[in-house]
């Protein structure tokens, strides 16, 4: 084929791409990915280093590691639970291979006496040293290719080996099949886009992987975050750019506003009402507004964005409210009927209700009987026909919600203000570069009646302290979050919670406490939740599902799990569930027996602040290259790619670029943010 027959990859289905059929192209998309333009741009989160061999003897407890090495001995067990153990030595010492979920031929496959190569992360098990459902491949002799191998954020259904031969497959076709994936952005001075795509996906083995990380100096890495911080400025500036020749609806009714604030337990802290004071100026404007309210978790954001939606709805207008998670919309719909004393012009709408009762509330919507409409992304699918939606509030703003800005004049006459809140304290250093384009309200400090949070470390060796203190403080009524970190997507994700349980199930009775994670059913999360919430429950041992909004005043402990593995901002919002009622609160970092330098440094700095913006900077700073890809870690707005201190410079360059691309036409502006805010990206709702 000649270059000039090229086909654009965003126009081909993942179909297309052999490997892929209903089931695998189903699967695909609930990670936003449909075309093969997706595939491309399902870039890797990191990276696996097989550039060296390890002895395994030098190995130490939470390592990624290549061994090779003959099997020495297979089991199979099914006491405590059915598991396949293989044992391997090198010359060097053993390590034991574990299985859980395997097909019964597993078994043979490993046969005694032969060479075998493994890849995982070792950690310390009641074997000794031990990987858990670890990569490996039998060998015939004691070659060693290097290699640096992708790791993806997968799905149910797609393993990482998959999602490796789909992108390796999508690739040739760009390679071989003249296909191309469109570049949008003017001249600039890095590796072209389909080059640099390639190479991100399949970095040369001699290459240092650091530089592929996040600030790595790679110009491959520097070419994408480029792309990507430009996305990320356009779905902000295009928006401005569109509101400025836009008019709409100015609102300036208090009436309902003061009766809610009558009636409310507490009075607004000055931050709020400050806050209130700036949104209301901008909806009494007829310019759309674009706006970001700031503030640490828990300062009582919800409360200033439902006074300003009052106003709205004392105009007979209506206000939808976006929010990341099934379990976060529905403690805003409780909050909502709450303080505006009704319910029948508030509806919740999740993907989960049944589709009957969602025609109801579509009809409603569309006749303007509901006024407030709050949900997941539900709230924007097609079939909700708003009669005059004028004020869009999204919670959690990093979460979700980009390229929706975009499409907004689709459901509204006009284009409807724009309120968005999140807990991420933006650091000034970082606001220019993420925020260009963006109002920014700040809500500062907490409300009065919190308790400080008293934050300590303990090792793994001193579980047992913490065990009789957590007893004697669930029998005085205290009620505690016991968190693990969710390691990755695949299925040994649980292992980290079902350990933790045998041990608490030895300590405590079974209905001192309930587990909770994000593979469970809504409606199970719902039930646990309000259990716990009714003081049913004492200790709610969860993954990082907590992590965002949850509001339950009495719990006043937090234990954090490898606490170690945490970003910082993130054990920041996970700390911020506690303090928030009449008891003293207490975070406990757990963490393993030996730390790294900059694991206790970032320890210590979480145990001496509760200042989320202080956190922030400190976070920015402490985090060098070679750390996991993704801000998403440190709950900061979620770029793959791009870091805001080392790529400084890049900055320059994007707001220029940003400029001339907000002159584009609109749908090649959307195709730019789409790519890598996906629209029709399904949520997980956690
Ligand atoms: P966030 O900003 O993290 O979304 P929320 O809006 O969920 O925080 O508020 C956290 C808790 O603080 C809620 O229970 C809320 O009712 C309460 N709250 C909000 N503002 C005040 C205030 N001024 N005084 C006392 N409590 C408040
Ligand atoms: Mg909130």
């Amino acid at each position: 084929m000649s270059s000039n027959q090229k086909i654009e990859a965003s126009s081909l289905l993942v179909t297309t791409v052999k490997g892929v059929g209903e089931k695998v192209s189903l699967n695909l998309s609930k990670l936003g990915i449909q075309t093969i333009e997706d595939l491309l741009f399902h870039f890797p989160i990191n990276y696996q280093d097989r550039t060296k061999l390890n002895k395994i003897a030098a190995l130490e407890p939470d390592q990624e590691f290549v061994v090779q090495g003959v099997i020495e001995k297979v089991s199979q067990t099914f006491v405590p639970r059915k598991m396949l153990l293989v044992k391997i030595k090198d010359t060097t010492g053993h390590i034991y291979l574990r299985f859980f979920y395997y097909f019964p031929g597993l078994r043979n496959v490993f046969k005694e006496g032969s060479k075998i190569q493994v890849a995982g992360t070792s950690r310390l098990g009641r074997y000794g040293l031990e990987t858990i459902h670890p990569d490996y491949e039998l060998i015939l002799n004691d070659e060693f290719k290097p290699q640096i191998l992708p790791k993806y954020r997968l799905t149910k259904g797609i393993s990482q080996q998959k999602m490796r031969n789909l992108i390796q497959a999508a690739i040739e076709l760009v390679k071989n099949k003249g296909i191309e994936i469109q570049d949008y952005l003017p001249k600039n001075s890095l590796k072209p886009l389909n080059e640099a795509i390639i190479n991100l996906h399949q970095p040369n083995p001699h290459s240092n992987i650091n530089e592929y990380l996040i600030g790595g100096a790679s110009e491959f890495r520097r070419r994408v975050a480029l792309e990507e911080i430009i996305a990320n400025k356009i779905s902000y500036l295009s928006v401005r750019e569109q509101n400025k020749i836009k008019k709409t609806h100015c609102f300036s009714d208090k009436k309902l506003a003061d009766q809610i604030l009558r009636e409310l337990s507490f009075n607004l802290t000055q931050d709020q009402e400050n806050a209130y004071k700036e949104i209301f100026n901008d909806i009494s404007c007829e310019t759309p507004m674009l706006r970001l309210l700031q503030g640490d978790v828990g300062s009582g954001k919800t409360i200033v964005a439902a006074l300003i939606a009052s106003s709205i709805v004392a105009d007979n207008k209506q206000v939808a409210i976006l929010a990341p998670t099934t379990i976060l919309a529905n403690q805003h719909y409780q909050n909502f009927v709450q303080w505006f004393g009704c319910d029948d012009e508030i509806e919740l709408l999740t993907s989960k209700i049944a589709v009957k009762e969602k025609r109801q509330i579509y009809q409603k919507i569309q006749s303007g009987k509901t006024k407030i409409i709050i949900g997941t992304h539900a709230v924007f699918q097609k079939d909700v026909v708003y009669k005059n939606l004028s004020l869009v509030i999204y919670d959690e703003q990093h979460r979700f919600g980009v390229s929706q800005r975009l499409k907004l004049k689709e459901k509204s006459e006009n284009f409807p203000h724009q309120l968005l809140l999140s807990a991420t304290p933006i650091p000034r250093t970082m606001a220019m570069g993420v925020l260009s384009g963006l109002d920014v309200s700040t809500i500062k400090s907490l409300p009065p009646n919190r308790k400080p949070i008293v934050t300590s470390t303990l090792p793994n060796k001193r579980r047992g302290a913490l065990i009789s203190r957590i007893k004697s403080a669930i029998s005085e009524g205290a009620q505690v979050y016991w968190v693990c970190p969710l390691i990755d997507e695949s299925e040994t994700e649980l292992i980290g919670i079902e350990d933790l349980e045998k041990i608490l199930s030895k300590e405590f009775k079974p209905d001192d406490y309930q587990i909770i994670h994000g593979k469970m059913k809504d409606a199970d999360k719902e039930r646990i939740l309000r259990a716990f919430k009714d003081k049913k429950t004492k200790i709610l041992l969860a993954t990082t599902v907590i992590e965002v909004g949850i509001d339950v005043p009495n719990a006043n402990i937090m234990v954090i799990e490898n606490s170690e593995r945490f970003g910082l901002s993130q054990l920041h919002q996970l700390r911020g569930r506690v303090g928030r009622g009449e008891r003293d609160s207490f975070c406990i970092l757990m963490h393993s027996n030996a730390l790294t330098e900059l694991a206790e440094q970032r320890l210590n700095i979480i145990s001496s602040t509760t200042d989320g913006f202080v956190i922030a900077e400190e976070d920015l700073t402490l985090r060098g290259p070679g750390d996991i890809l993704g801000l998403s870690q440190t709950g900061q707005p979620s770029f793959n790619f791009y870091d805001l201190l080392a790529d400084e410079k890049l900055q320059s360059e994007a707001n220029k670029l940003a400029l001339e691309i907000v002159k584009m036409p609109i749908e090649t502006q959307q195709k730019i943010v789409e790519r890598w805010f996906p629209a029709h990206l399904e949520l997980s709702d956690v």
